[in-house]
Formats: structure tokens, C-alpha cells, sequence
């Protein structure tokens, strides 16, 4: 493990380089591993994370992960220098699993956005043209924790563009409440019939809001196959 990055107080990067001269290995952008300290002041245990990193950085991987209770609390006293096994790579949530070159879709809920980041990093520096919209659905602004990371790109990239949907702050000046239908007929599908069957939509985020969320796009007409989605409960 070389670097811990305090993302926000629950949330933490770890950023992890292969032993001696290893090659990394090579994994799709939006598939996860199983990770598990070998040592330092955590709990020894082995639990699944997406690898929020892109694949197109072949020197090191990271994991961003929220603190949600015993392990995830303990990977606070994480330091550089505890050695990780990570077993990887597992999932197939990932736009390279599907057909190139077609619109997409993505939709997250709070750390959700770890495989959607990866997908985005790798989008942004392999295919910067490709037609990607974004909605991030967070409880608070201050949750937004790579908002600068997600404007750069959307600078950089002319067909992506991104909404965070903050649902408890009445002063954000953008989308607020959750992601219902309308705000999926009016920032993801624009409206158009054509939008809903050829675009992929990559959902990931609790439990409840995946299906809330993927009953809003089967009534707006996305067909099943086209809602792809990652669950982080197990
Ligand atoms: C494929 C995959 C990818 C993941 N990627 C990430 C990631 O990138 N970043 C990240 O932060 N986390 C990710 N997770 C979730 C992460 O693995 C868990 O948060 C972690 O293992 C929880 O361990 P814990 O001991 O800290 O918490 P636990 O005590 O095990 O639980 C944490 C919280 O989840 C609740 N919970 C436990 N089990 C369930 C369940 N079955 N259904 C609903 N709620 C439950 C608990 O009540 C508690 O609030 C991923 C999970 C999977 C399966």
C-alpha cells in the first residue's frame, strides 16, 4: 500500500503499487477485487471493492471506499507501507463488455460512482469523444468528492456532460431530491424516444435507489437488457 488520500472524513483512496518489479495485472475498467491487509492496525479480513483507478494507469490501482462499519471503519488507521493482497479481477460491469462506439448512460448513488470513475477515467483518456451523460445522486454537496476531477472532464470531453443531484440542501443551486422519473426523461434521455433503446445505462448505488431507479427506466421505456447495474451488497 503506498498512499491513503482522505477523499472526505468517511471516505479514503488507498493506492496500491504490485510488490517488487511485478507486472500490474490487467482488469476492465468497472470490475472489482477482493482485498484483504496483511498487516497494520485494521482488521485482517478480505472484502470486495471496485477498482476506482483506469486500467490505462499501469503503475498502481487505487480503491475508494466508505466507511460503513467494522472493516471499512478500521481502514482509517490504514498507512503506507501495510502490505494488501488483492485478488482481482472479478464482475462485468463494464462498457467494454457491451458493443463500442454507443451512447451511454451512467447513474450513481453516493460511492456508488466507483466503477462509474473508473469507466470515466478511462473513457476520458482512450475515447474523449464518446457520448456519455452522468448523474450523480448524493445526500449533501459536500458528498461530491471528486466534483473538480468530474468538471475537468467534462471540459475536456465534448459529449460528456454530468448532473450531481444533491437530495438534502435546499441552497444547492442544481438538480435537488432524488432521481426520478422526470429528471431521468429530462437529463439522461432528453426527451427522446431513440435515446431509450440505444444508449446503455450503467446504474450502481444502494439498494433501494437500483430499483426505484431501474423501475423509473423500464416506464420510460429503456429496455431491461439495456439497464446494466452493479450491486455492492452481498
Ligand atoms: C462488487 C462489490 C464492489 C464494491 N465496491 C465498493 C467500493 O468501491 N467502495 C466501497 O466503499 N464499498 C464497496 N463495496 C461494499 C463493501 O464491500 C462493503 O461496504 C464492505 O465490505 C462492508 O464491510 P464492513 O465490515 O465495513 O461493514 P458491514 O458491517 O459488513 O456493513 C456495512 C453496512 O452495510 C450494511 N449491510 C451489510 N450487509 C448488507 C446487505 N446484504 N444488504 C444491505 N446492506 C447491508 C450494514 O448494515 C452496514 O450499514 C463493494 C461491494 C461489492 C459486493
Amino acid at each position: 500500500m503506498e498512499e491513503v488520500i482522505e477523499e472526505l472524513p468517511t471516505i479514503r483512496t488507498l493506492r496500491l503499487t504490485p510488490p517488487g518489479n511485478k507486472p500490474l495485472f490487467t482488469y476492465k475498467p468497472g470490475q472489482f477485487a477482493f482485498i484483504k491487509p496483511l498487516g497494520g492496525d485494521v482488521i485482517r479480513e478480505e472484502h470486495p471493492f471496485t477498482i476506482s483507478s483506469s486500467p490505462v494507469n499501469r503503475e498502481a490501482i487505487t480503491f475508494t471506499i466508505k466507511a460503513l462499519g467494522d472493516f471499512t471503519a478500521s481502514l482509517e488507521r490504514m498507512e503506507p507501507g501495510v502490505p494488501v493482497r488483492v485478488d482481482a479481477p472479478y464482475g462485468v460491469f463494464s462498457y467494454q463488455q457491451r458493443a463500442p462506439g454507443e451512447p451511454m448512460g451512467m447513474i450513481a448513488g453516493g460511492i456508488g460512482i466507483t466503477p462509474i470513475l473508473s469507466m470515466l477515467r478511462t473513457l476520458r483518456a482512450t475515447e474523449p469523444e464518446r457520448q456519455v451523460t452522468f448523474l450523480w445522486a448524493v445526500n449533501q454537496a459536500e458528498e461530491l468528492f471528486c466534483k473538480e476531477e468530474l468538471d475537468a472532464a467534462a471540459a475536456e470531453m465534448p459529449n460528456f456532460t454530468w448532473h450531481p443531484v444533491v437530495a438534502f440542501d435546499e441552497s444547492w443551486p442544481g438538480e435537488k431530491g432524488f432521481i426520478d422519473k422526470d429528471k431521468l426523461g429530462r437529463l439522461l434521455l432528453d426527451g427522446s424516444d431513440d435515446a431509450n433503446t440505444s444508449m446503455d445505462i450503467y446504474l450502481c448505488g444502494p439498494p433501494v435507489m437500483m430499483d426505484l431507479v431501474t423501475g423509473h427506466l423500464k416506464d420510460l421505456g429503456v429496455p431491461a437488457e439495456r439497464i446494466l447495474s452493479e450491486r455492492f451488497s452481498f
